[in-house]
């Protein structure tokens, strides 16, 4: 009995152990395979976060990487245009669309108060009855184009109307100057009717630009005792009229104002005709060939040493 239960007790610990044993190397066969895959697993993670990573690299970088030349034609380039831009070959031109033609630009490196006007003939090239938003941005392309300011009367509904338009003459270096309110003949109006038209338009003009119009030309150049009182501003007229509004043609407004320009001339012109704003480059390039150059009312004055006073009239700045 004791022999047979020990064979069998040994019978069966052999077995048992057999089986630990294969039991032992599954569970081997098994963590292995586990830890296996978990490996492939984690270069998998890490390859994927590696490609993930791949975008915070820059796009110049990228591009240097793969296109080294690209770097030395930027460079190239943009010195190119630093030198154009010196020698002021980059300027875009300017089109106007009444004669279908781009103006030649002037140097955008000469401000309209640095040119020099020594030994110059002076003339103001004015404009009454605007500002027009058809027709006075195109005459401020031109006066640009060509460095030339000019003087606006403007008439307060007009500026009240286009008051951006307004703020764009001032800042171009142009006067402001008021055509009063509403046009009105102030000769067959009442003393109170003058006062509240005139100062109506100032009113407007001092709101929209913050300072008040430094000159006044009323309707048809009428002028009596309550224009003259209310006015509170010089009143100015003009020795050259170019009938722009009559006659509606370049030549004729070229022709009637080299008839009877003069040093000193005060020149009338109204831009809201689109004949009228046509005329203007061929007129300033015609002035300038017989030797005379552009300023504001106010400058002239200035050049000319004379003191313009409120509620006198003047027709031209002779020196
Ligand atoms: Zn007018």
């Amino acid at each position: 009995m004791d022999i047979l239960d020990k064979l069998f007790s040994r019978e069966l610990n052999r077995r048992t152990g057999e089986r630990a044993i294969k039991i032992d190397a599954d569970k081997k066969a098994s963590q292995k395979n586990r830890a296996k895959s978990l490996g492939e697993n984690a270069l998998k993670a890490s390859n994927g976060n590696v490609q993930k990573e791949k975008p915070k690299t820059s796009l110049l970088h990228r591009l240097d990487v793969r296109l080294p030349w690209l770097k030395i034609v930027a460079v190239f380039f943009i010195g190119l245009v630093a030198i154009l831009d010196l020698l002021d070959l980059t300027i875009s031109r300017v089109y106007d669309p009444y004669n279908k033609i781009s103006i030649a630009p002037m140097s955008k490196h000469v401000r309209i108060t640095e040119r020099n006007l020594e030994g110059k003939k002076l003339v103001a090239l004015t404009f009454d009855d605007g500002p027009s938003s058809e027709t006075t941005p195109t005459l401020l392309k031109i006066l640009q184009g060509r460095d030339v300011p000019a003087t606006f009367f403007m008439l307060g509904y007009m500026a009240r109307n286009n008051p951006d338009l307004v703020k764009q003459v001032k800042k171009a270096g142009h006067e402001i100057a008021s055509h009063t309110m509403y046009h009105q003949n102030l000769i067959r109006i009442s003393a109170g009717a003058v006062e509240s038209d005139i100062n109506e338009a100032r009113t407007i003009l001092t709101d929209i630009l913050g300072q008040a119009p430094s000159l006044t030309r009323p309707p048809y150049g009428n002028i009596n005792d309550a224009v003259r009182k209310n006015v509170g501003t010089p009143i100015i007229l003009w020795s050259v009229d170019t009938l722009d509004w009559k006659y509606k043609n370049t030549d004729s407004i070229v022709s009637i104002t080299m008839s009877e320009v003069s040093d000193g001339a005060i020149i009338l012109m109204h831009d809201i005709h689109p004949t009228s704003v046509e005329a203007v480059p061929v007129l300033i390039d015609t002035l300038r060939d017989a030797g005379y150059e552009f300023t504001t009312i106010s400058e002239l004055a200035k050049i000319r040493q004379i003191n313009l006073t409120n509620g006198t009239t003047y027709y031209n700045l002779k020196p």
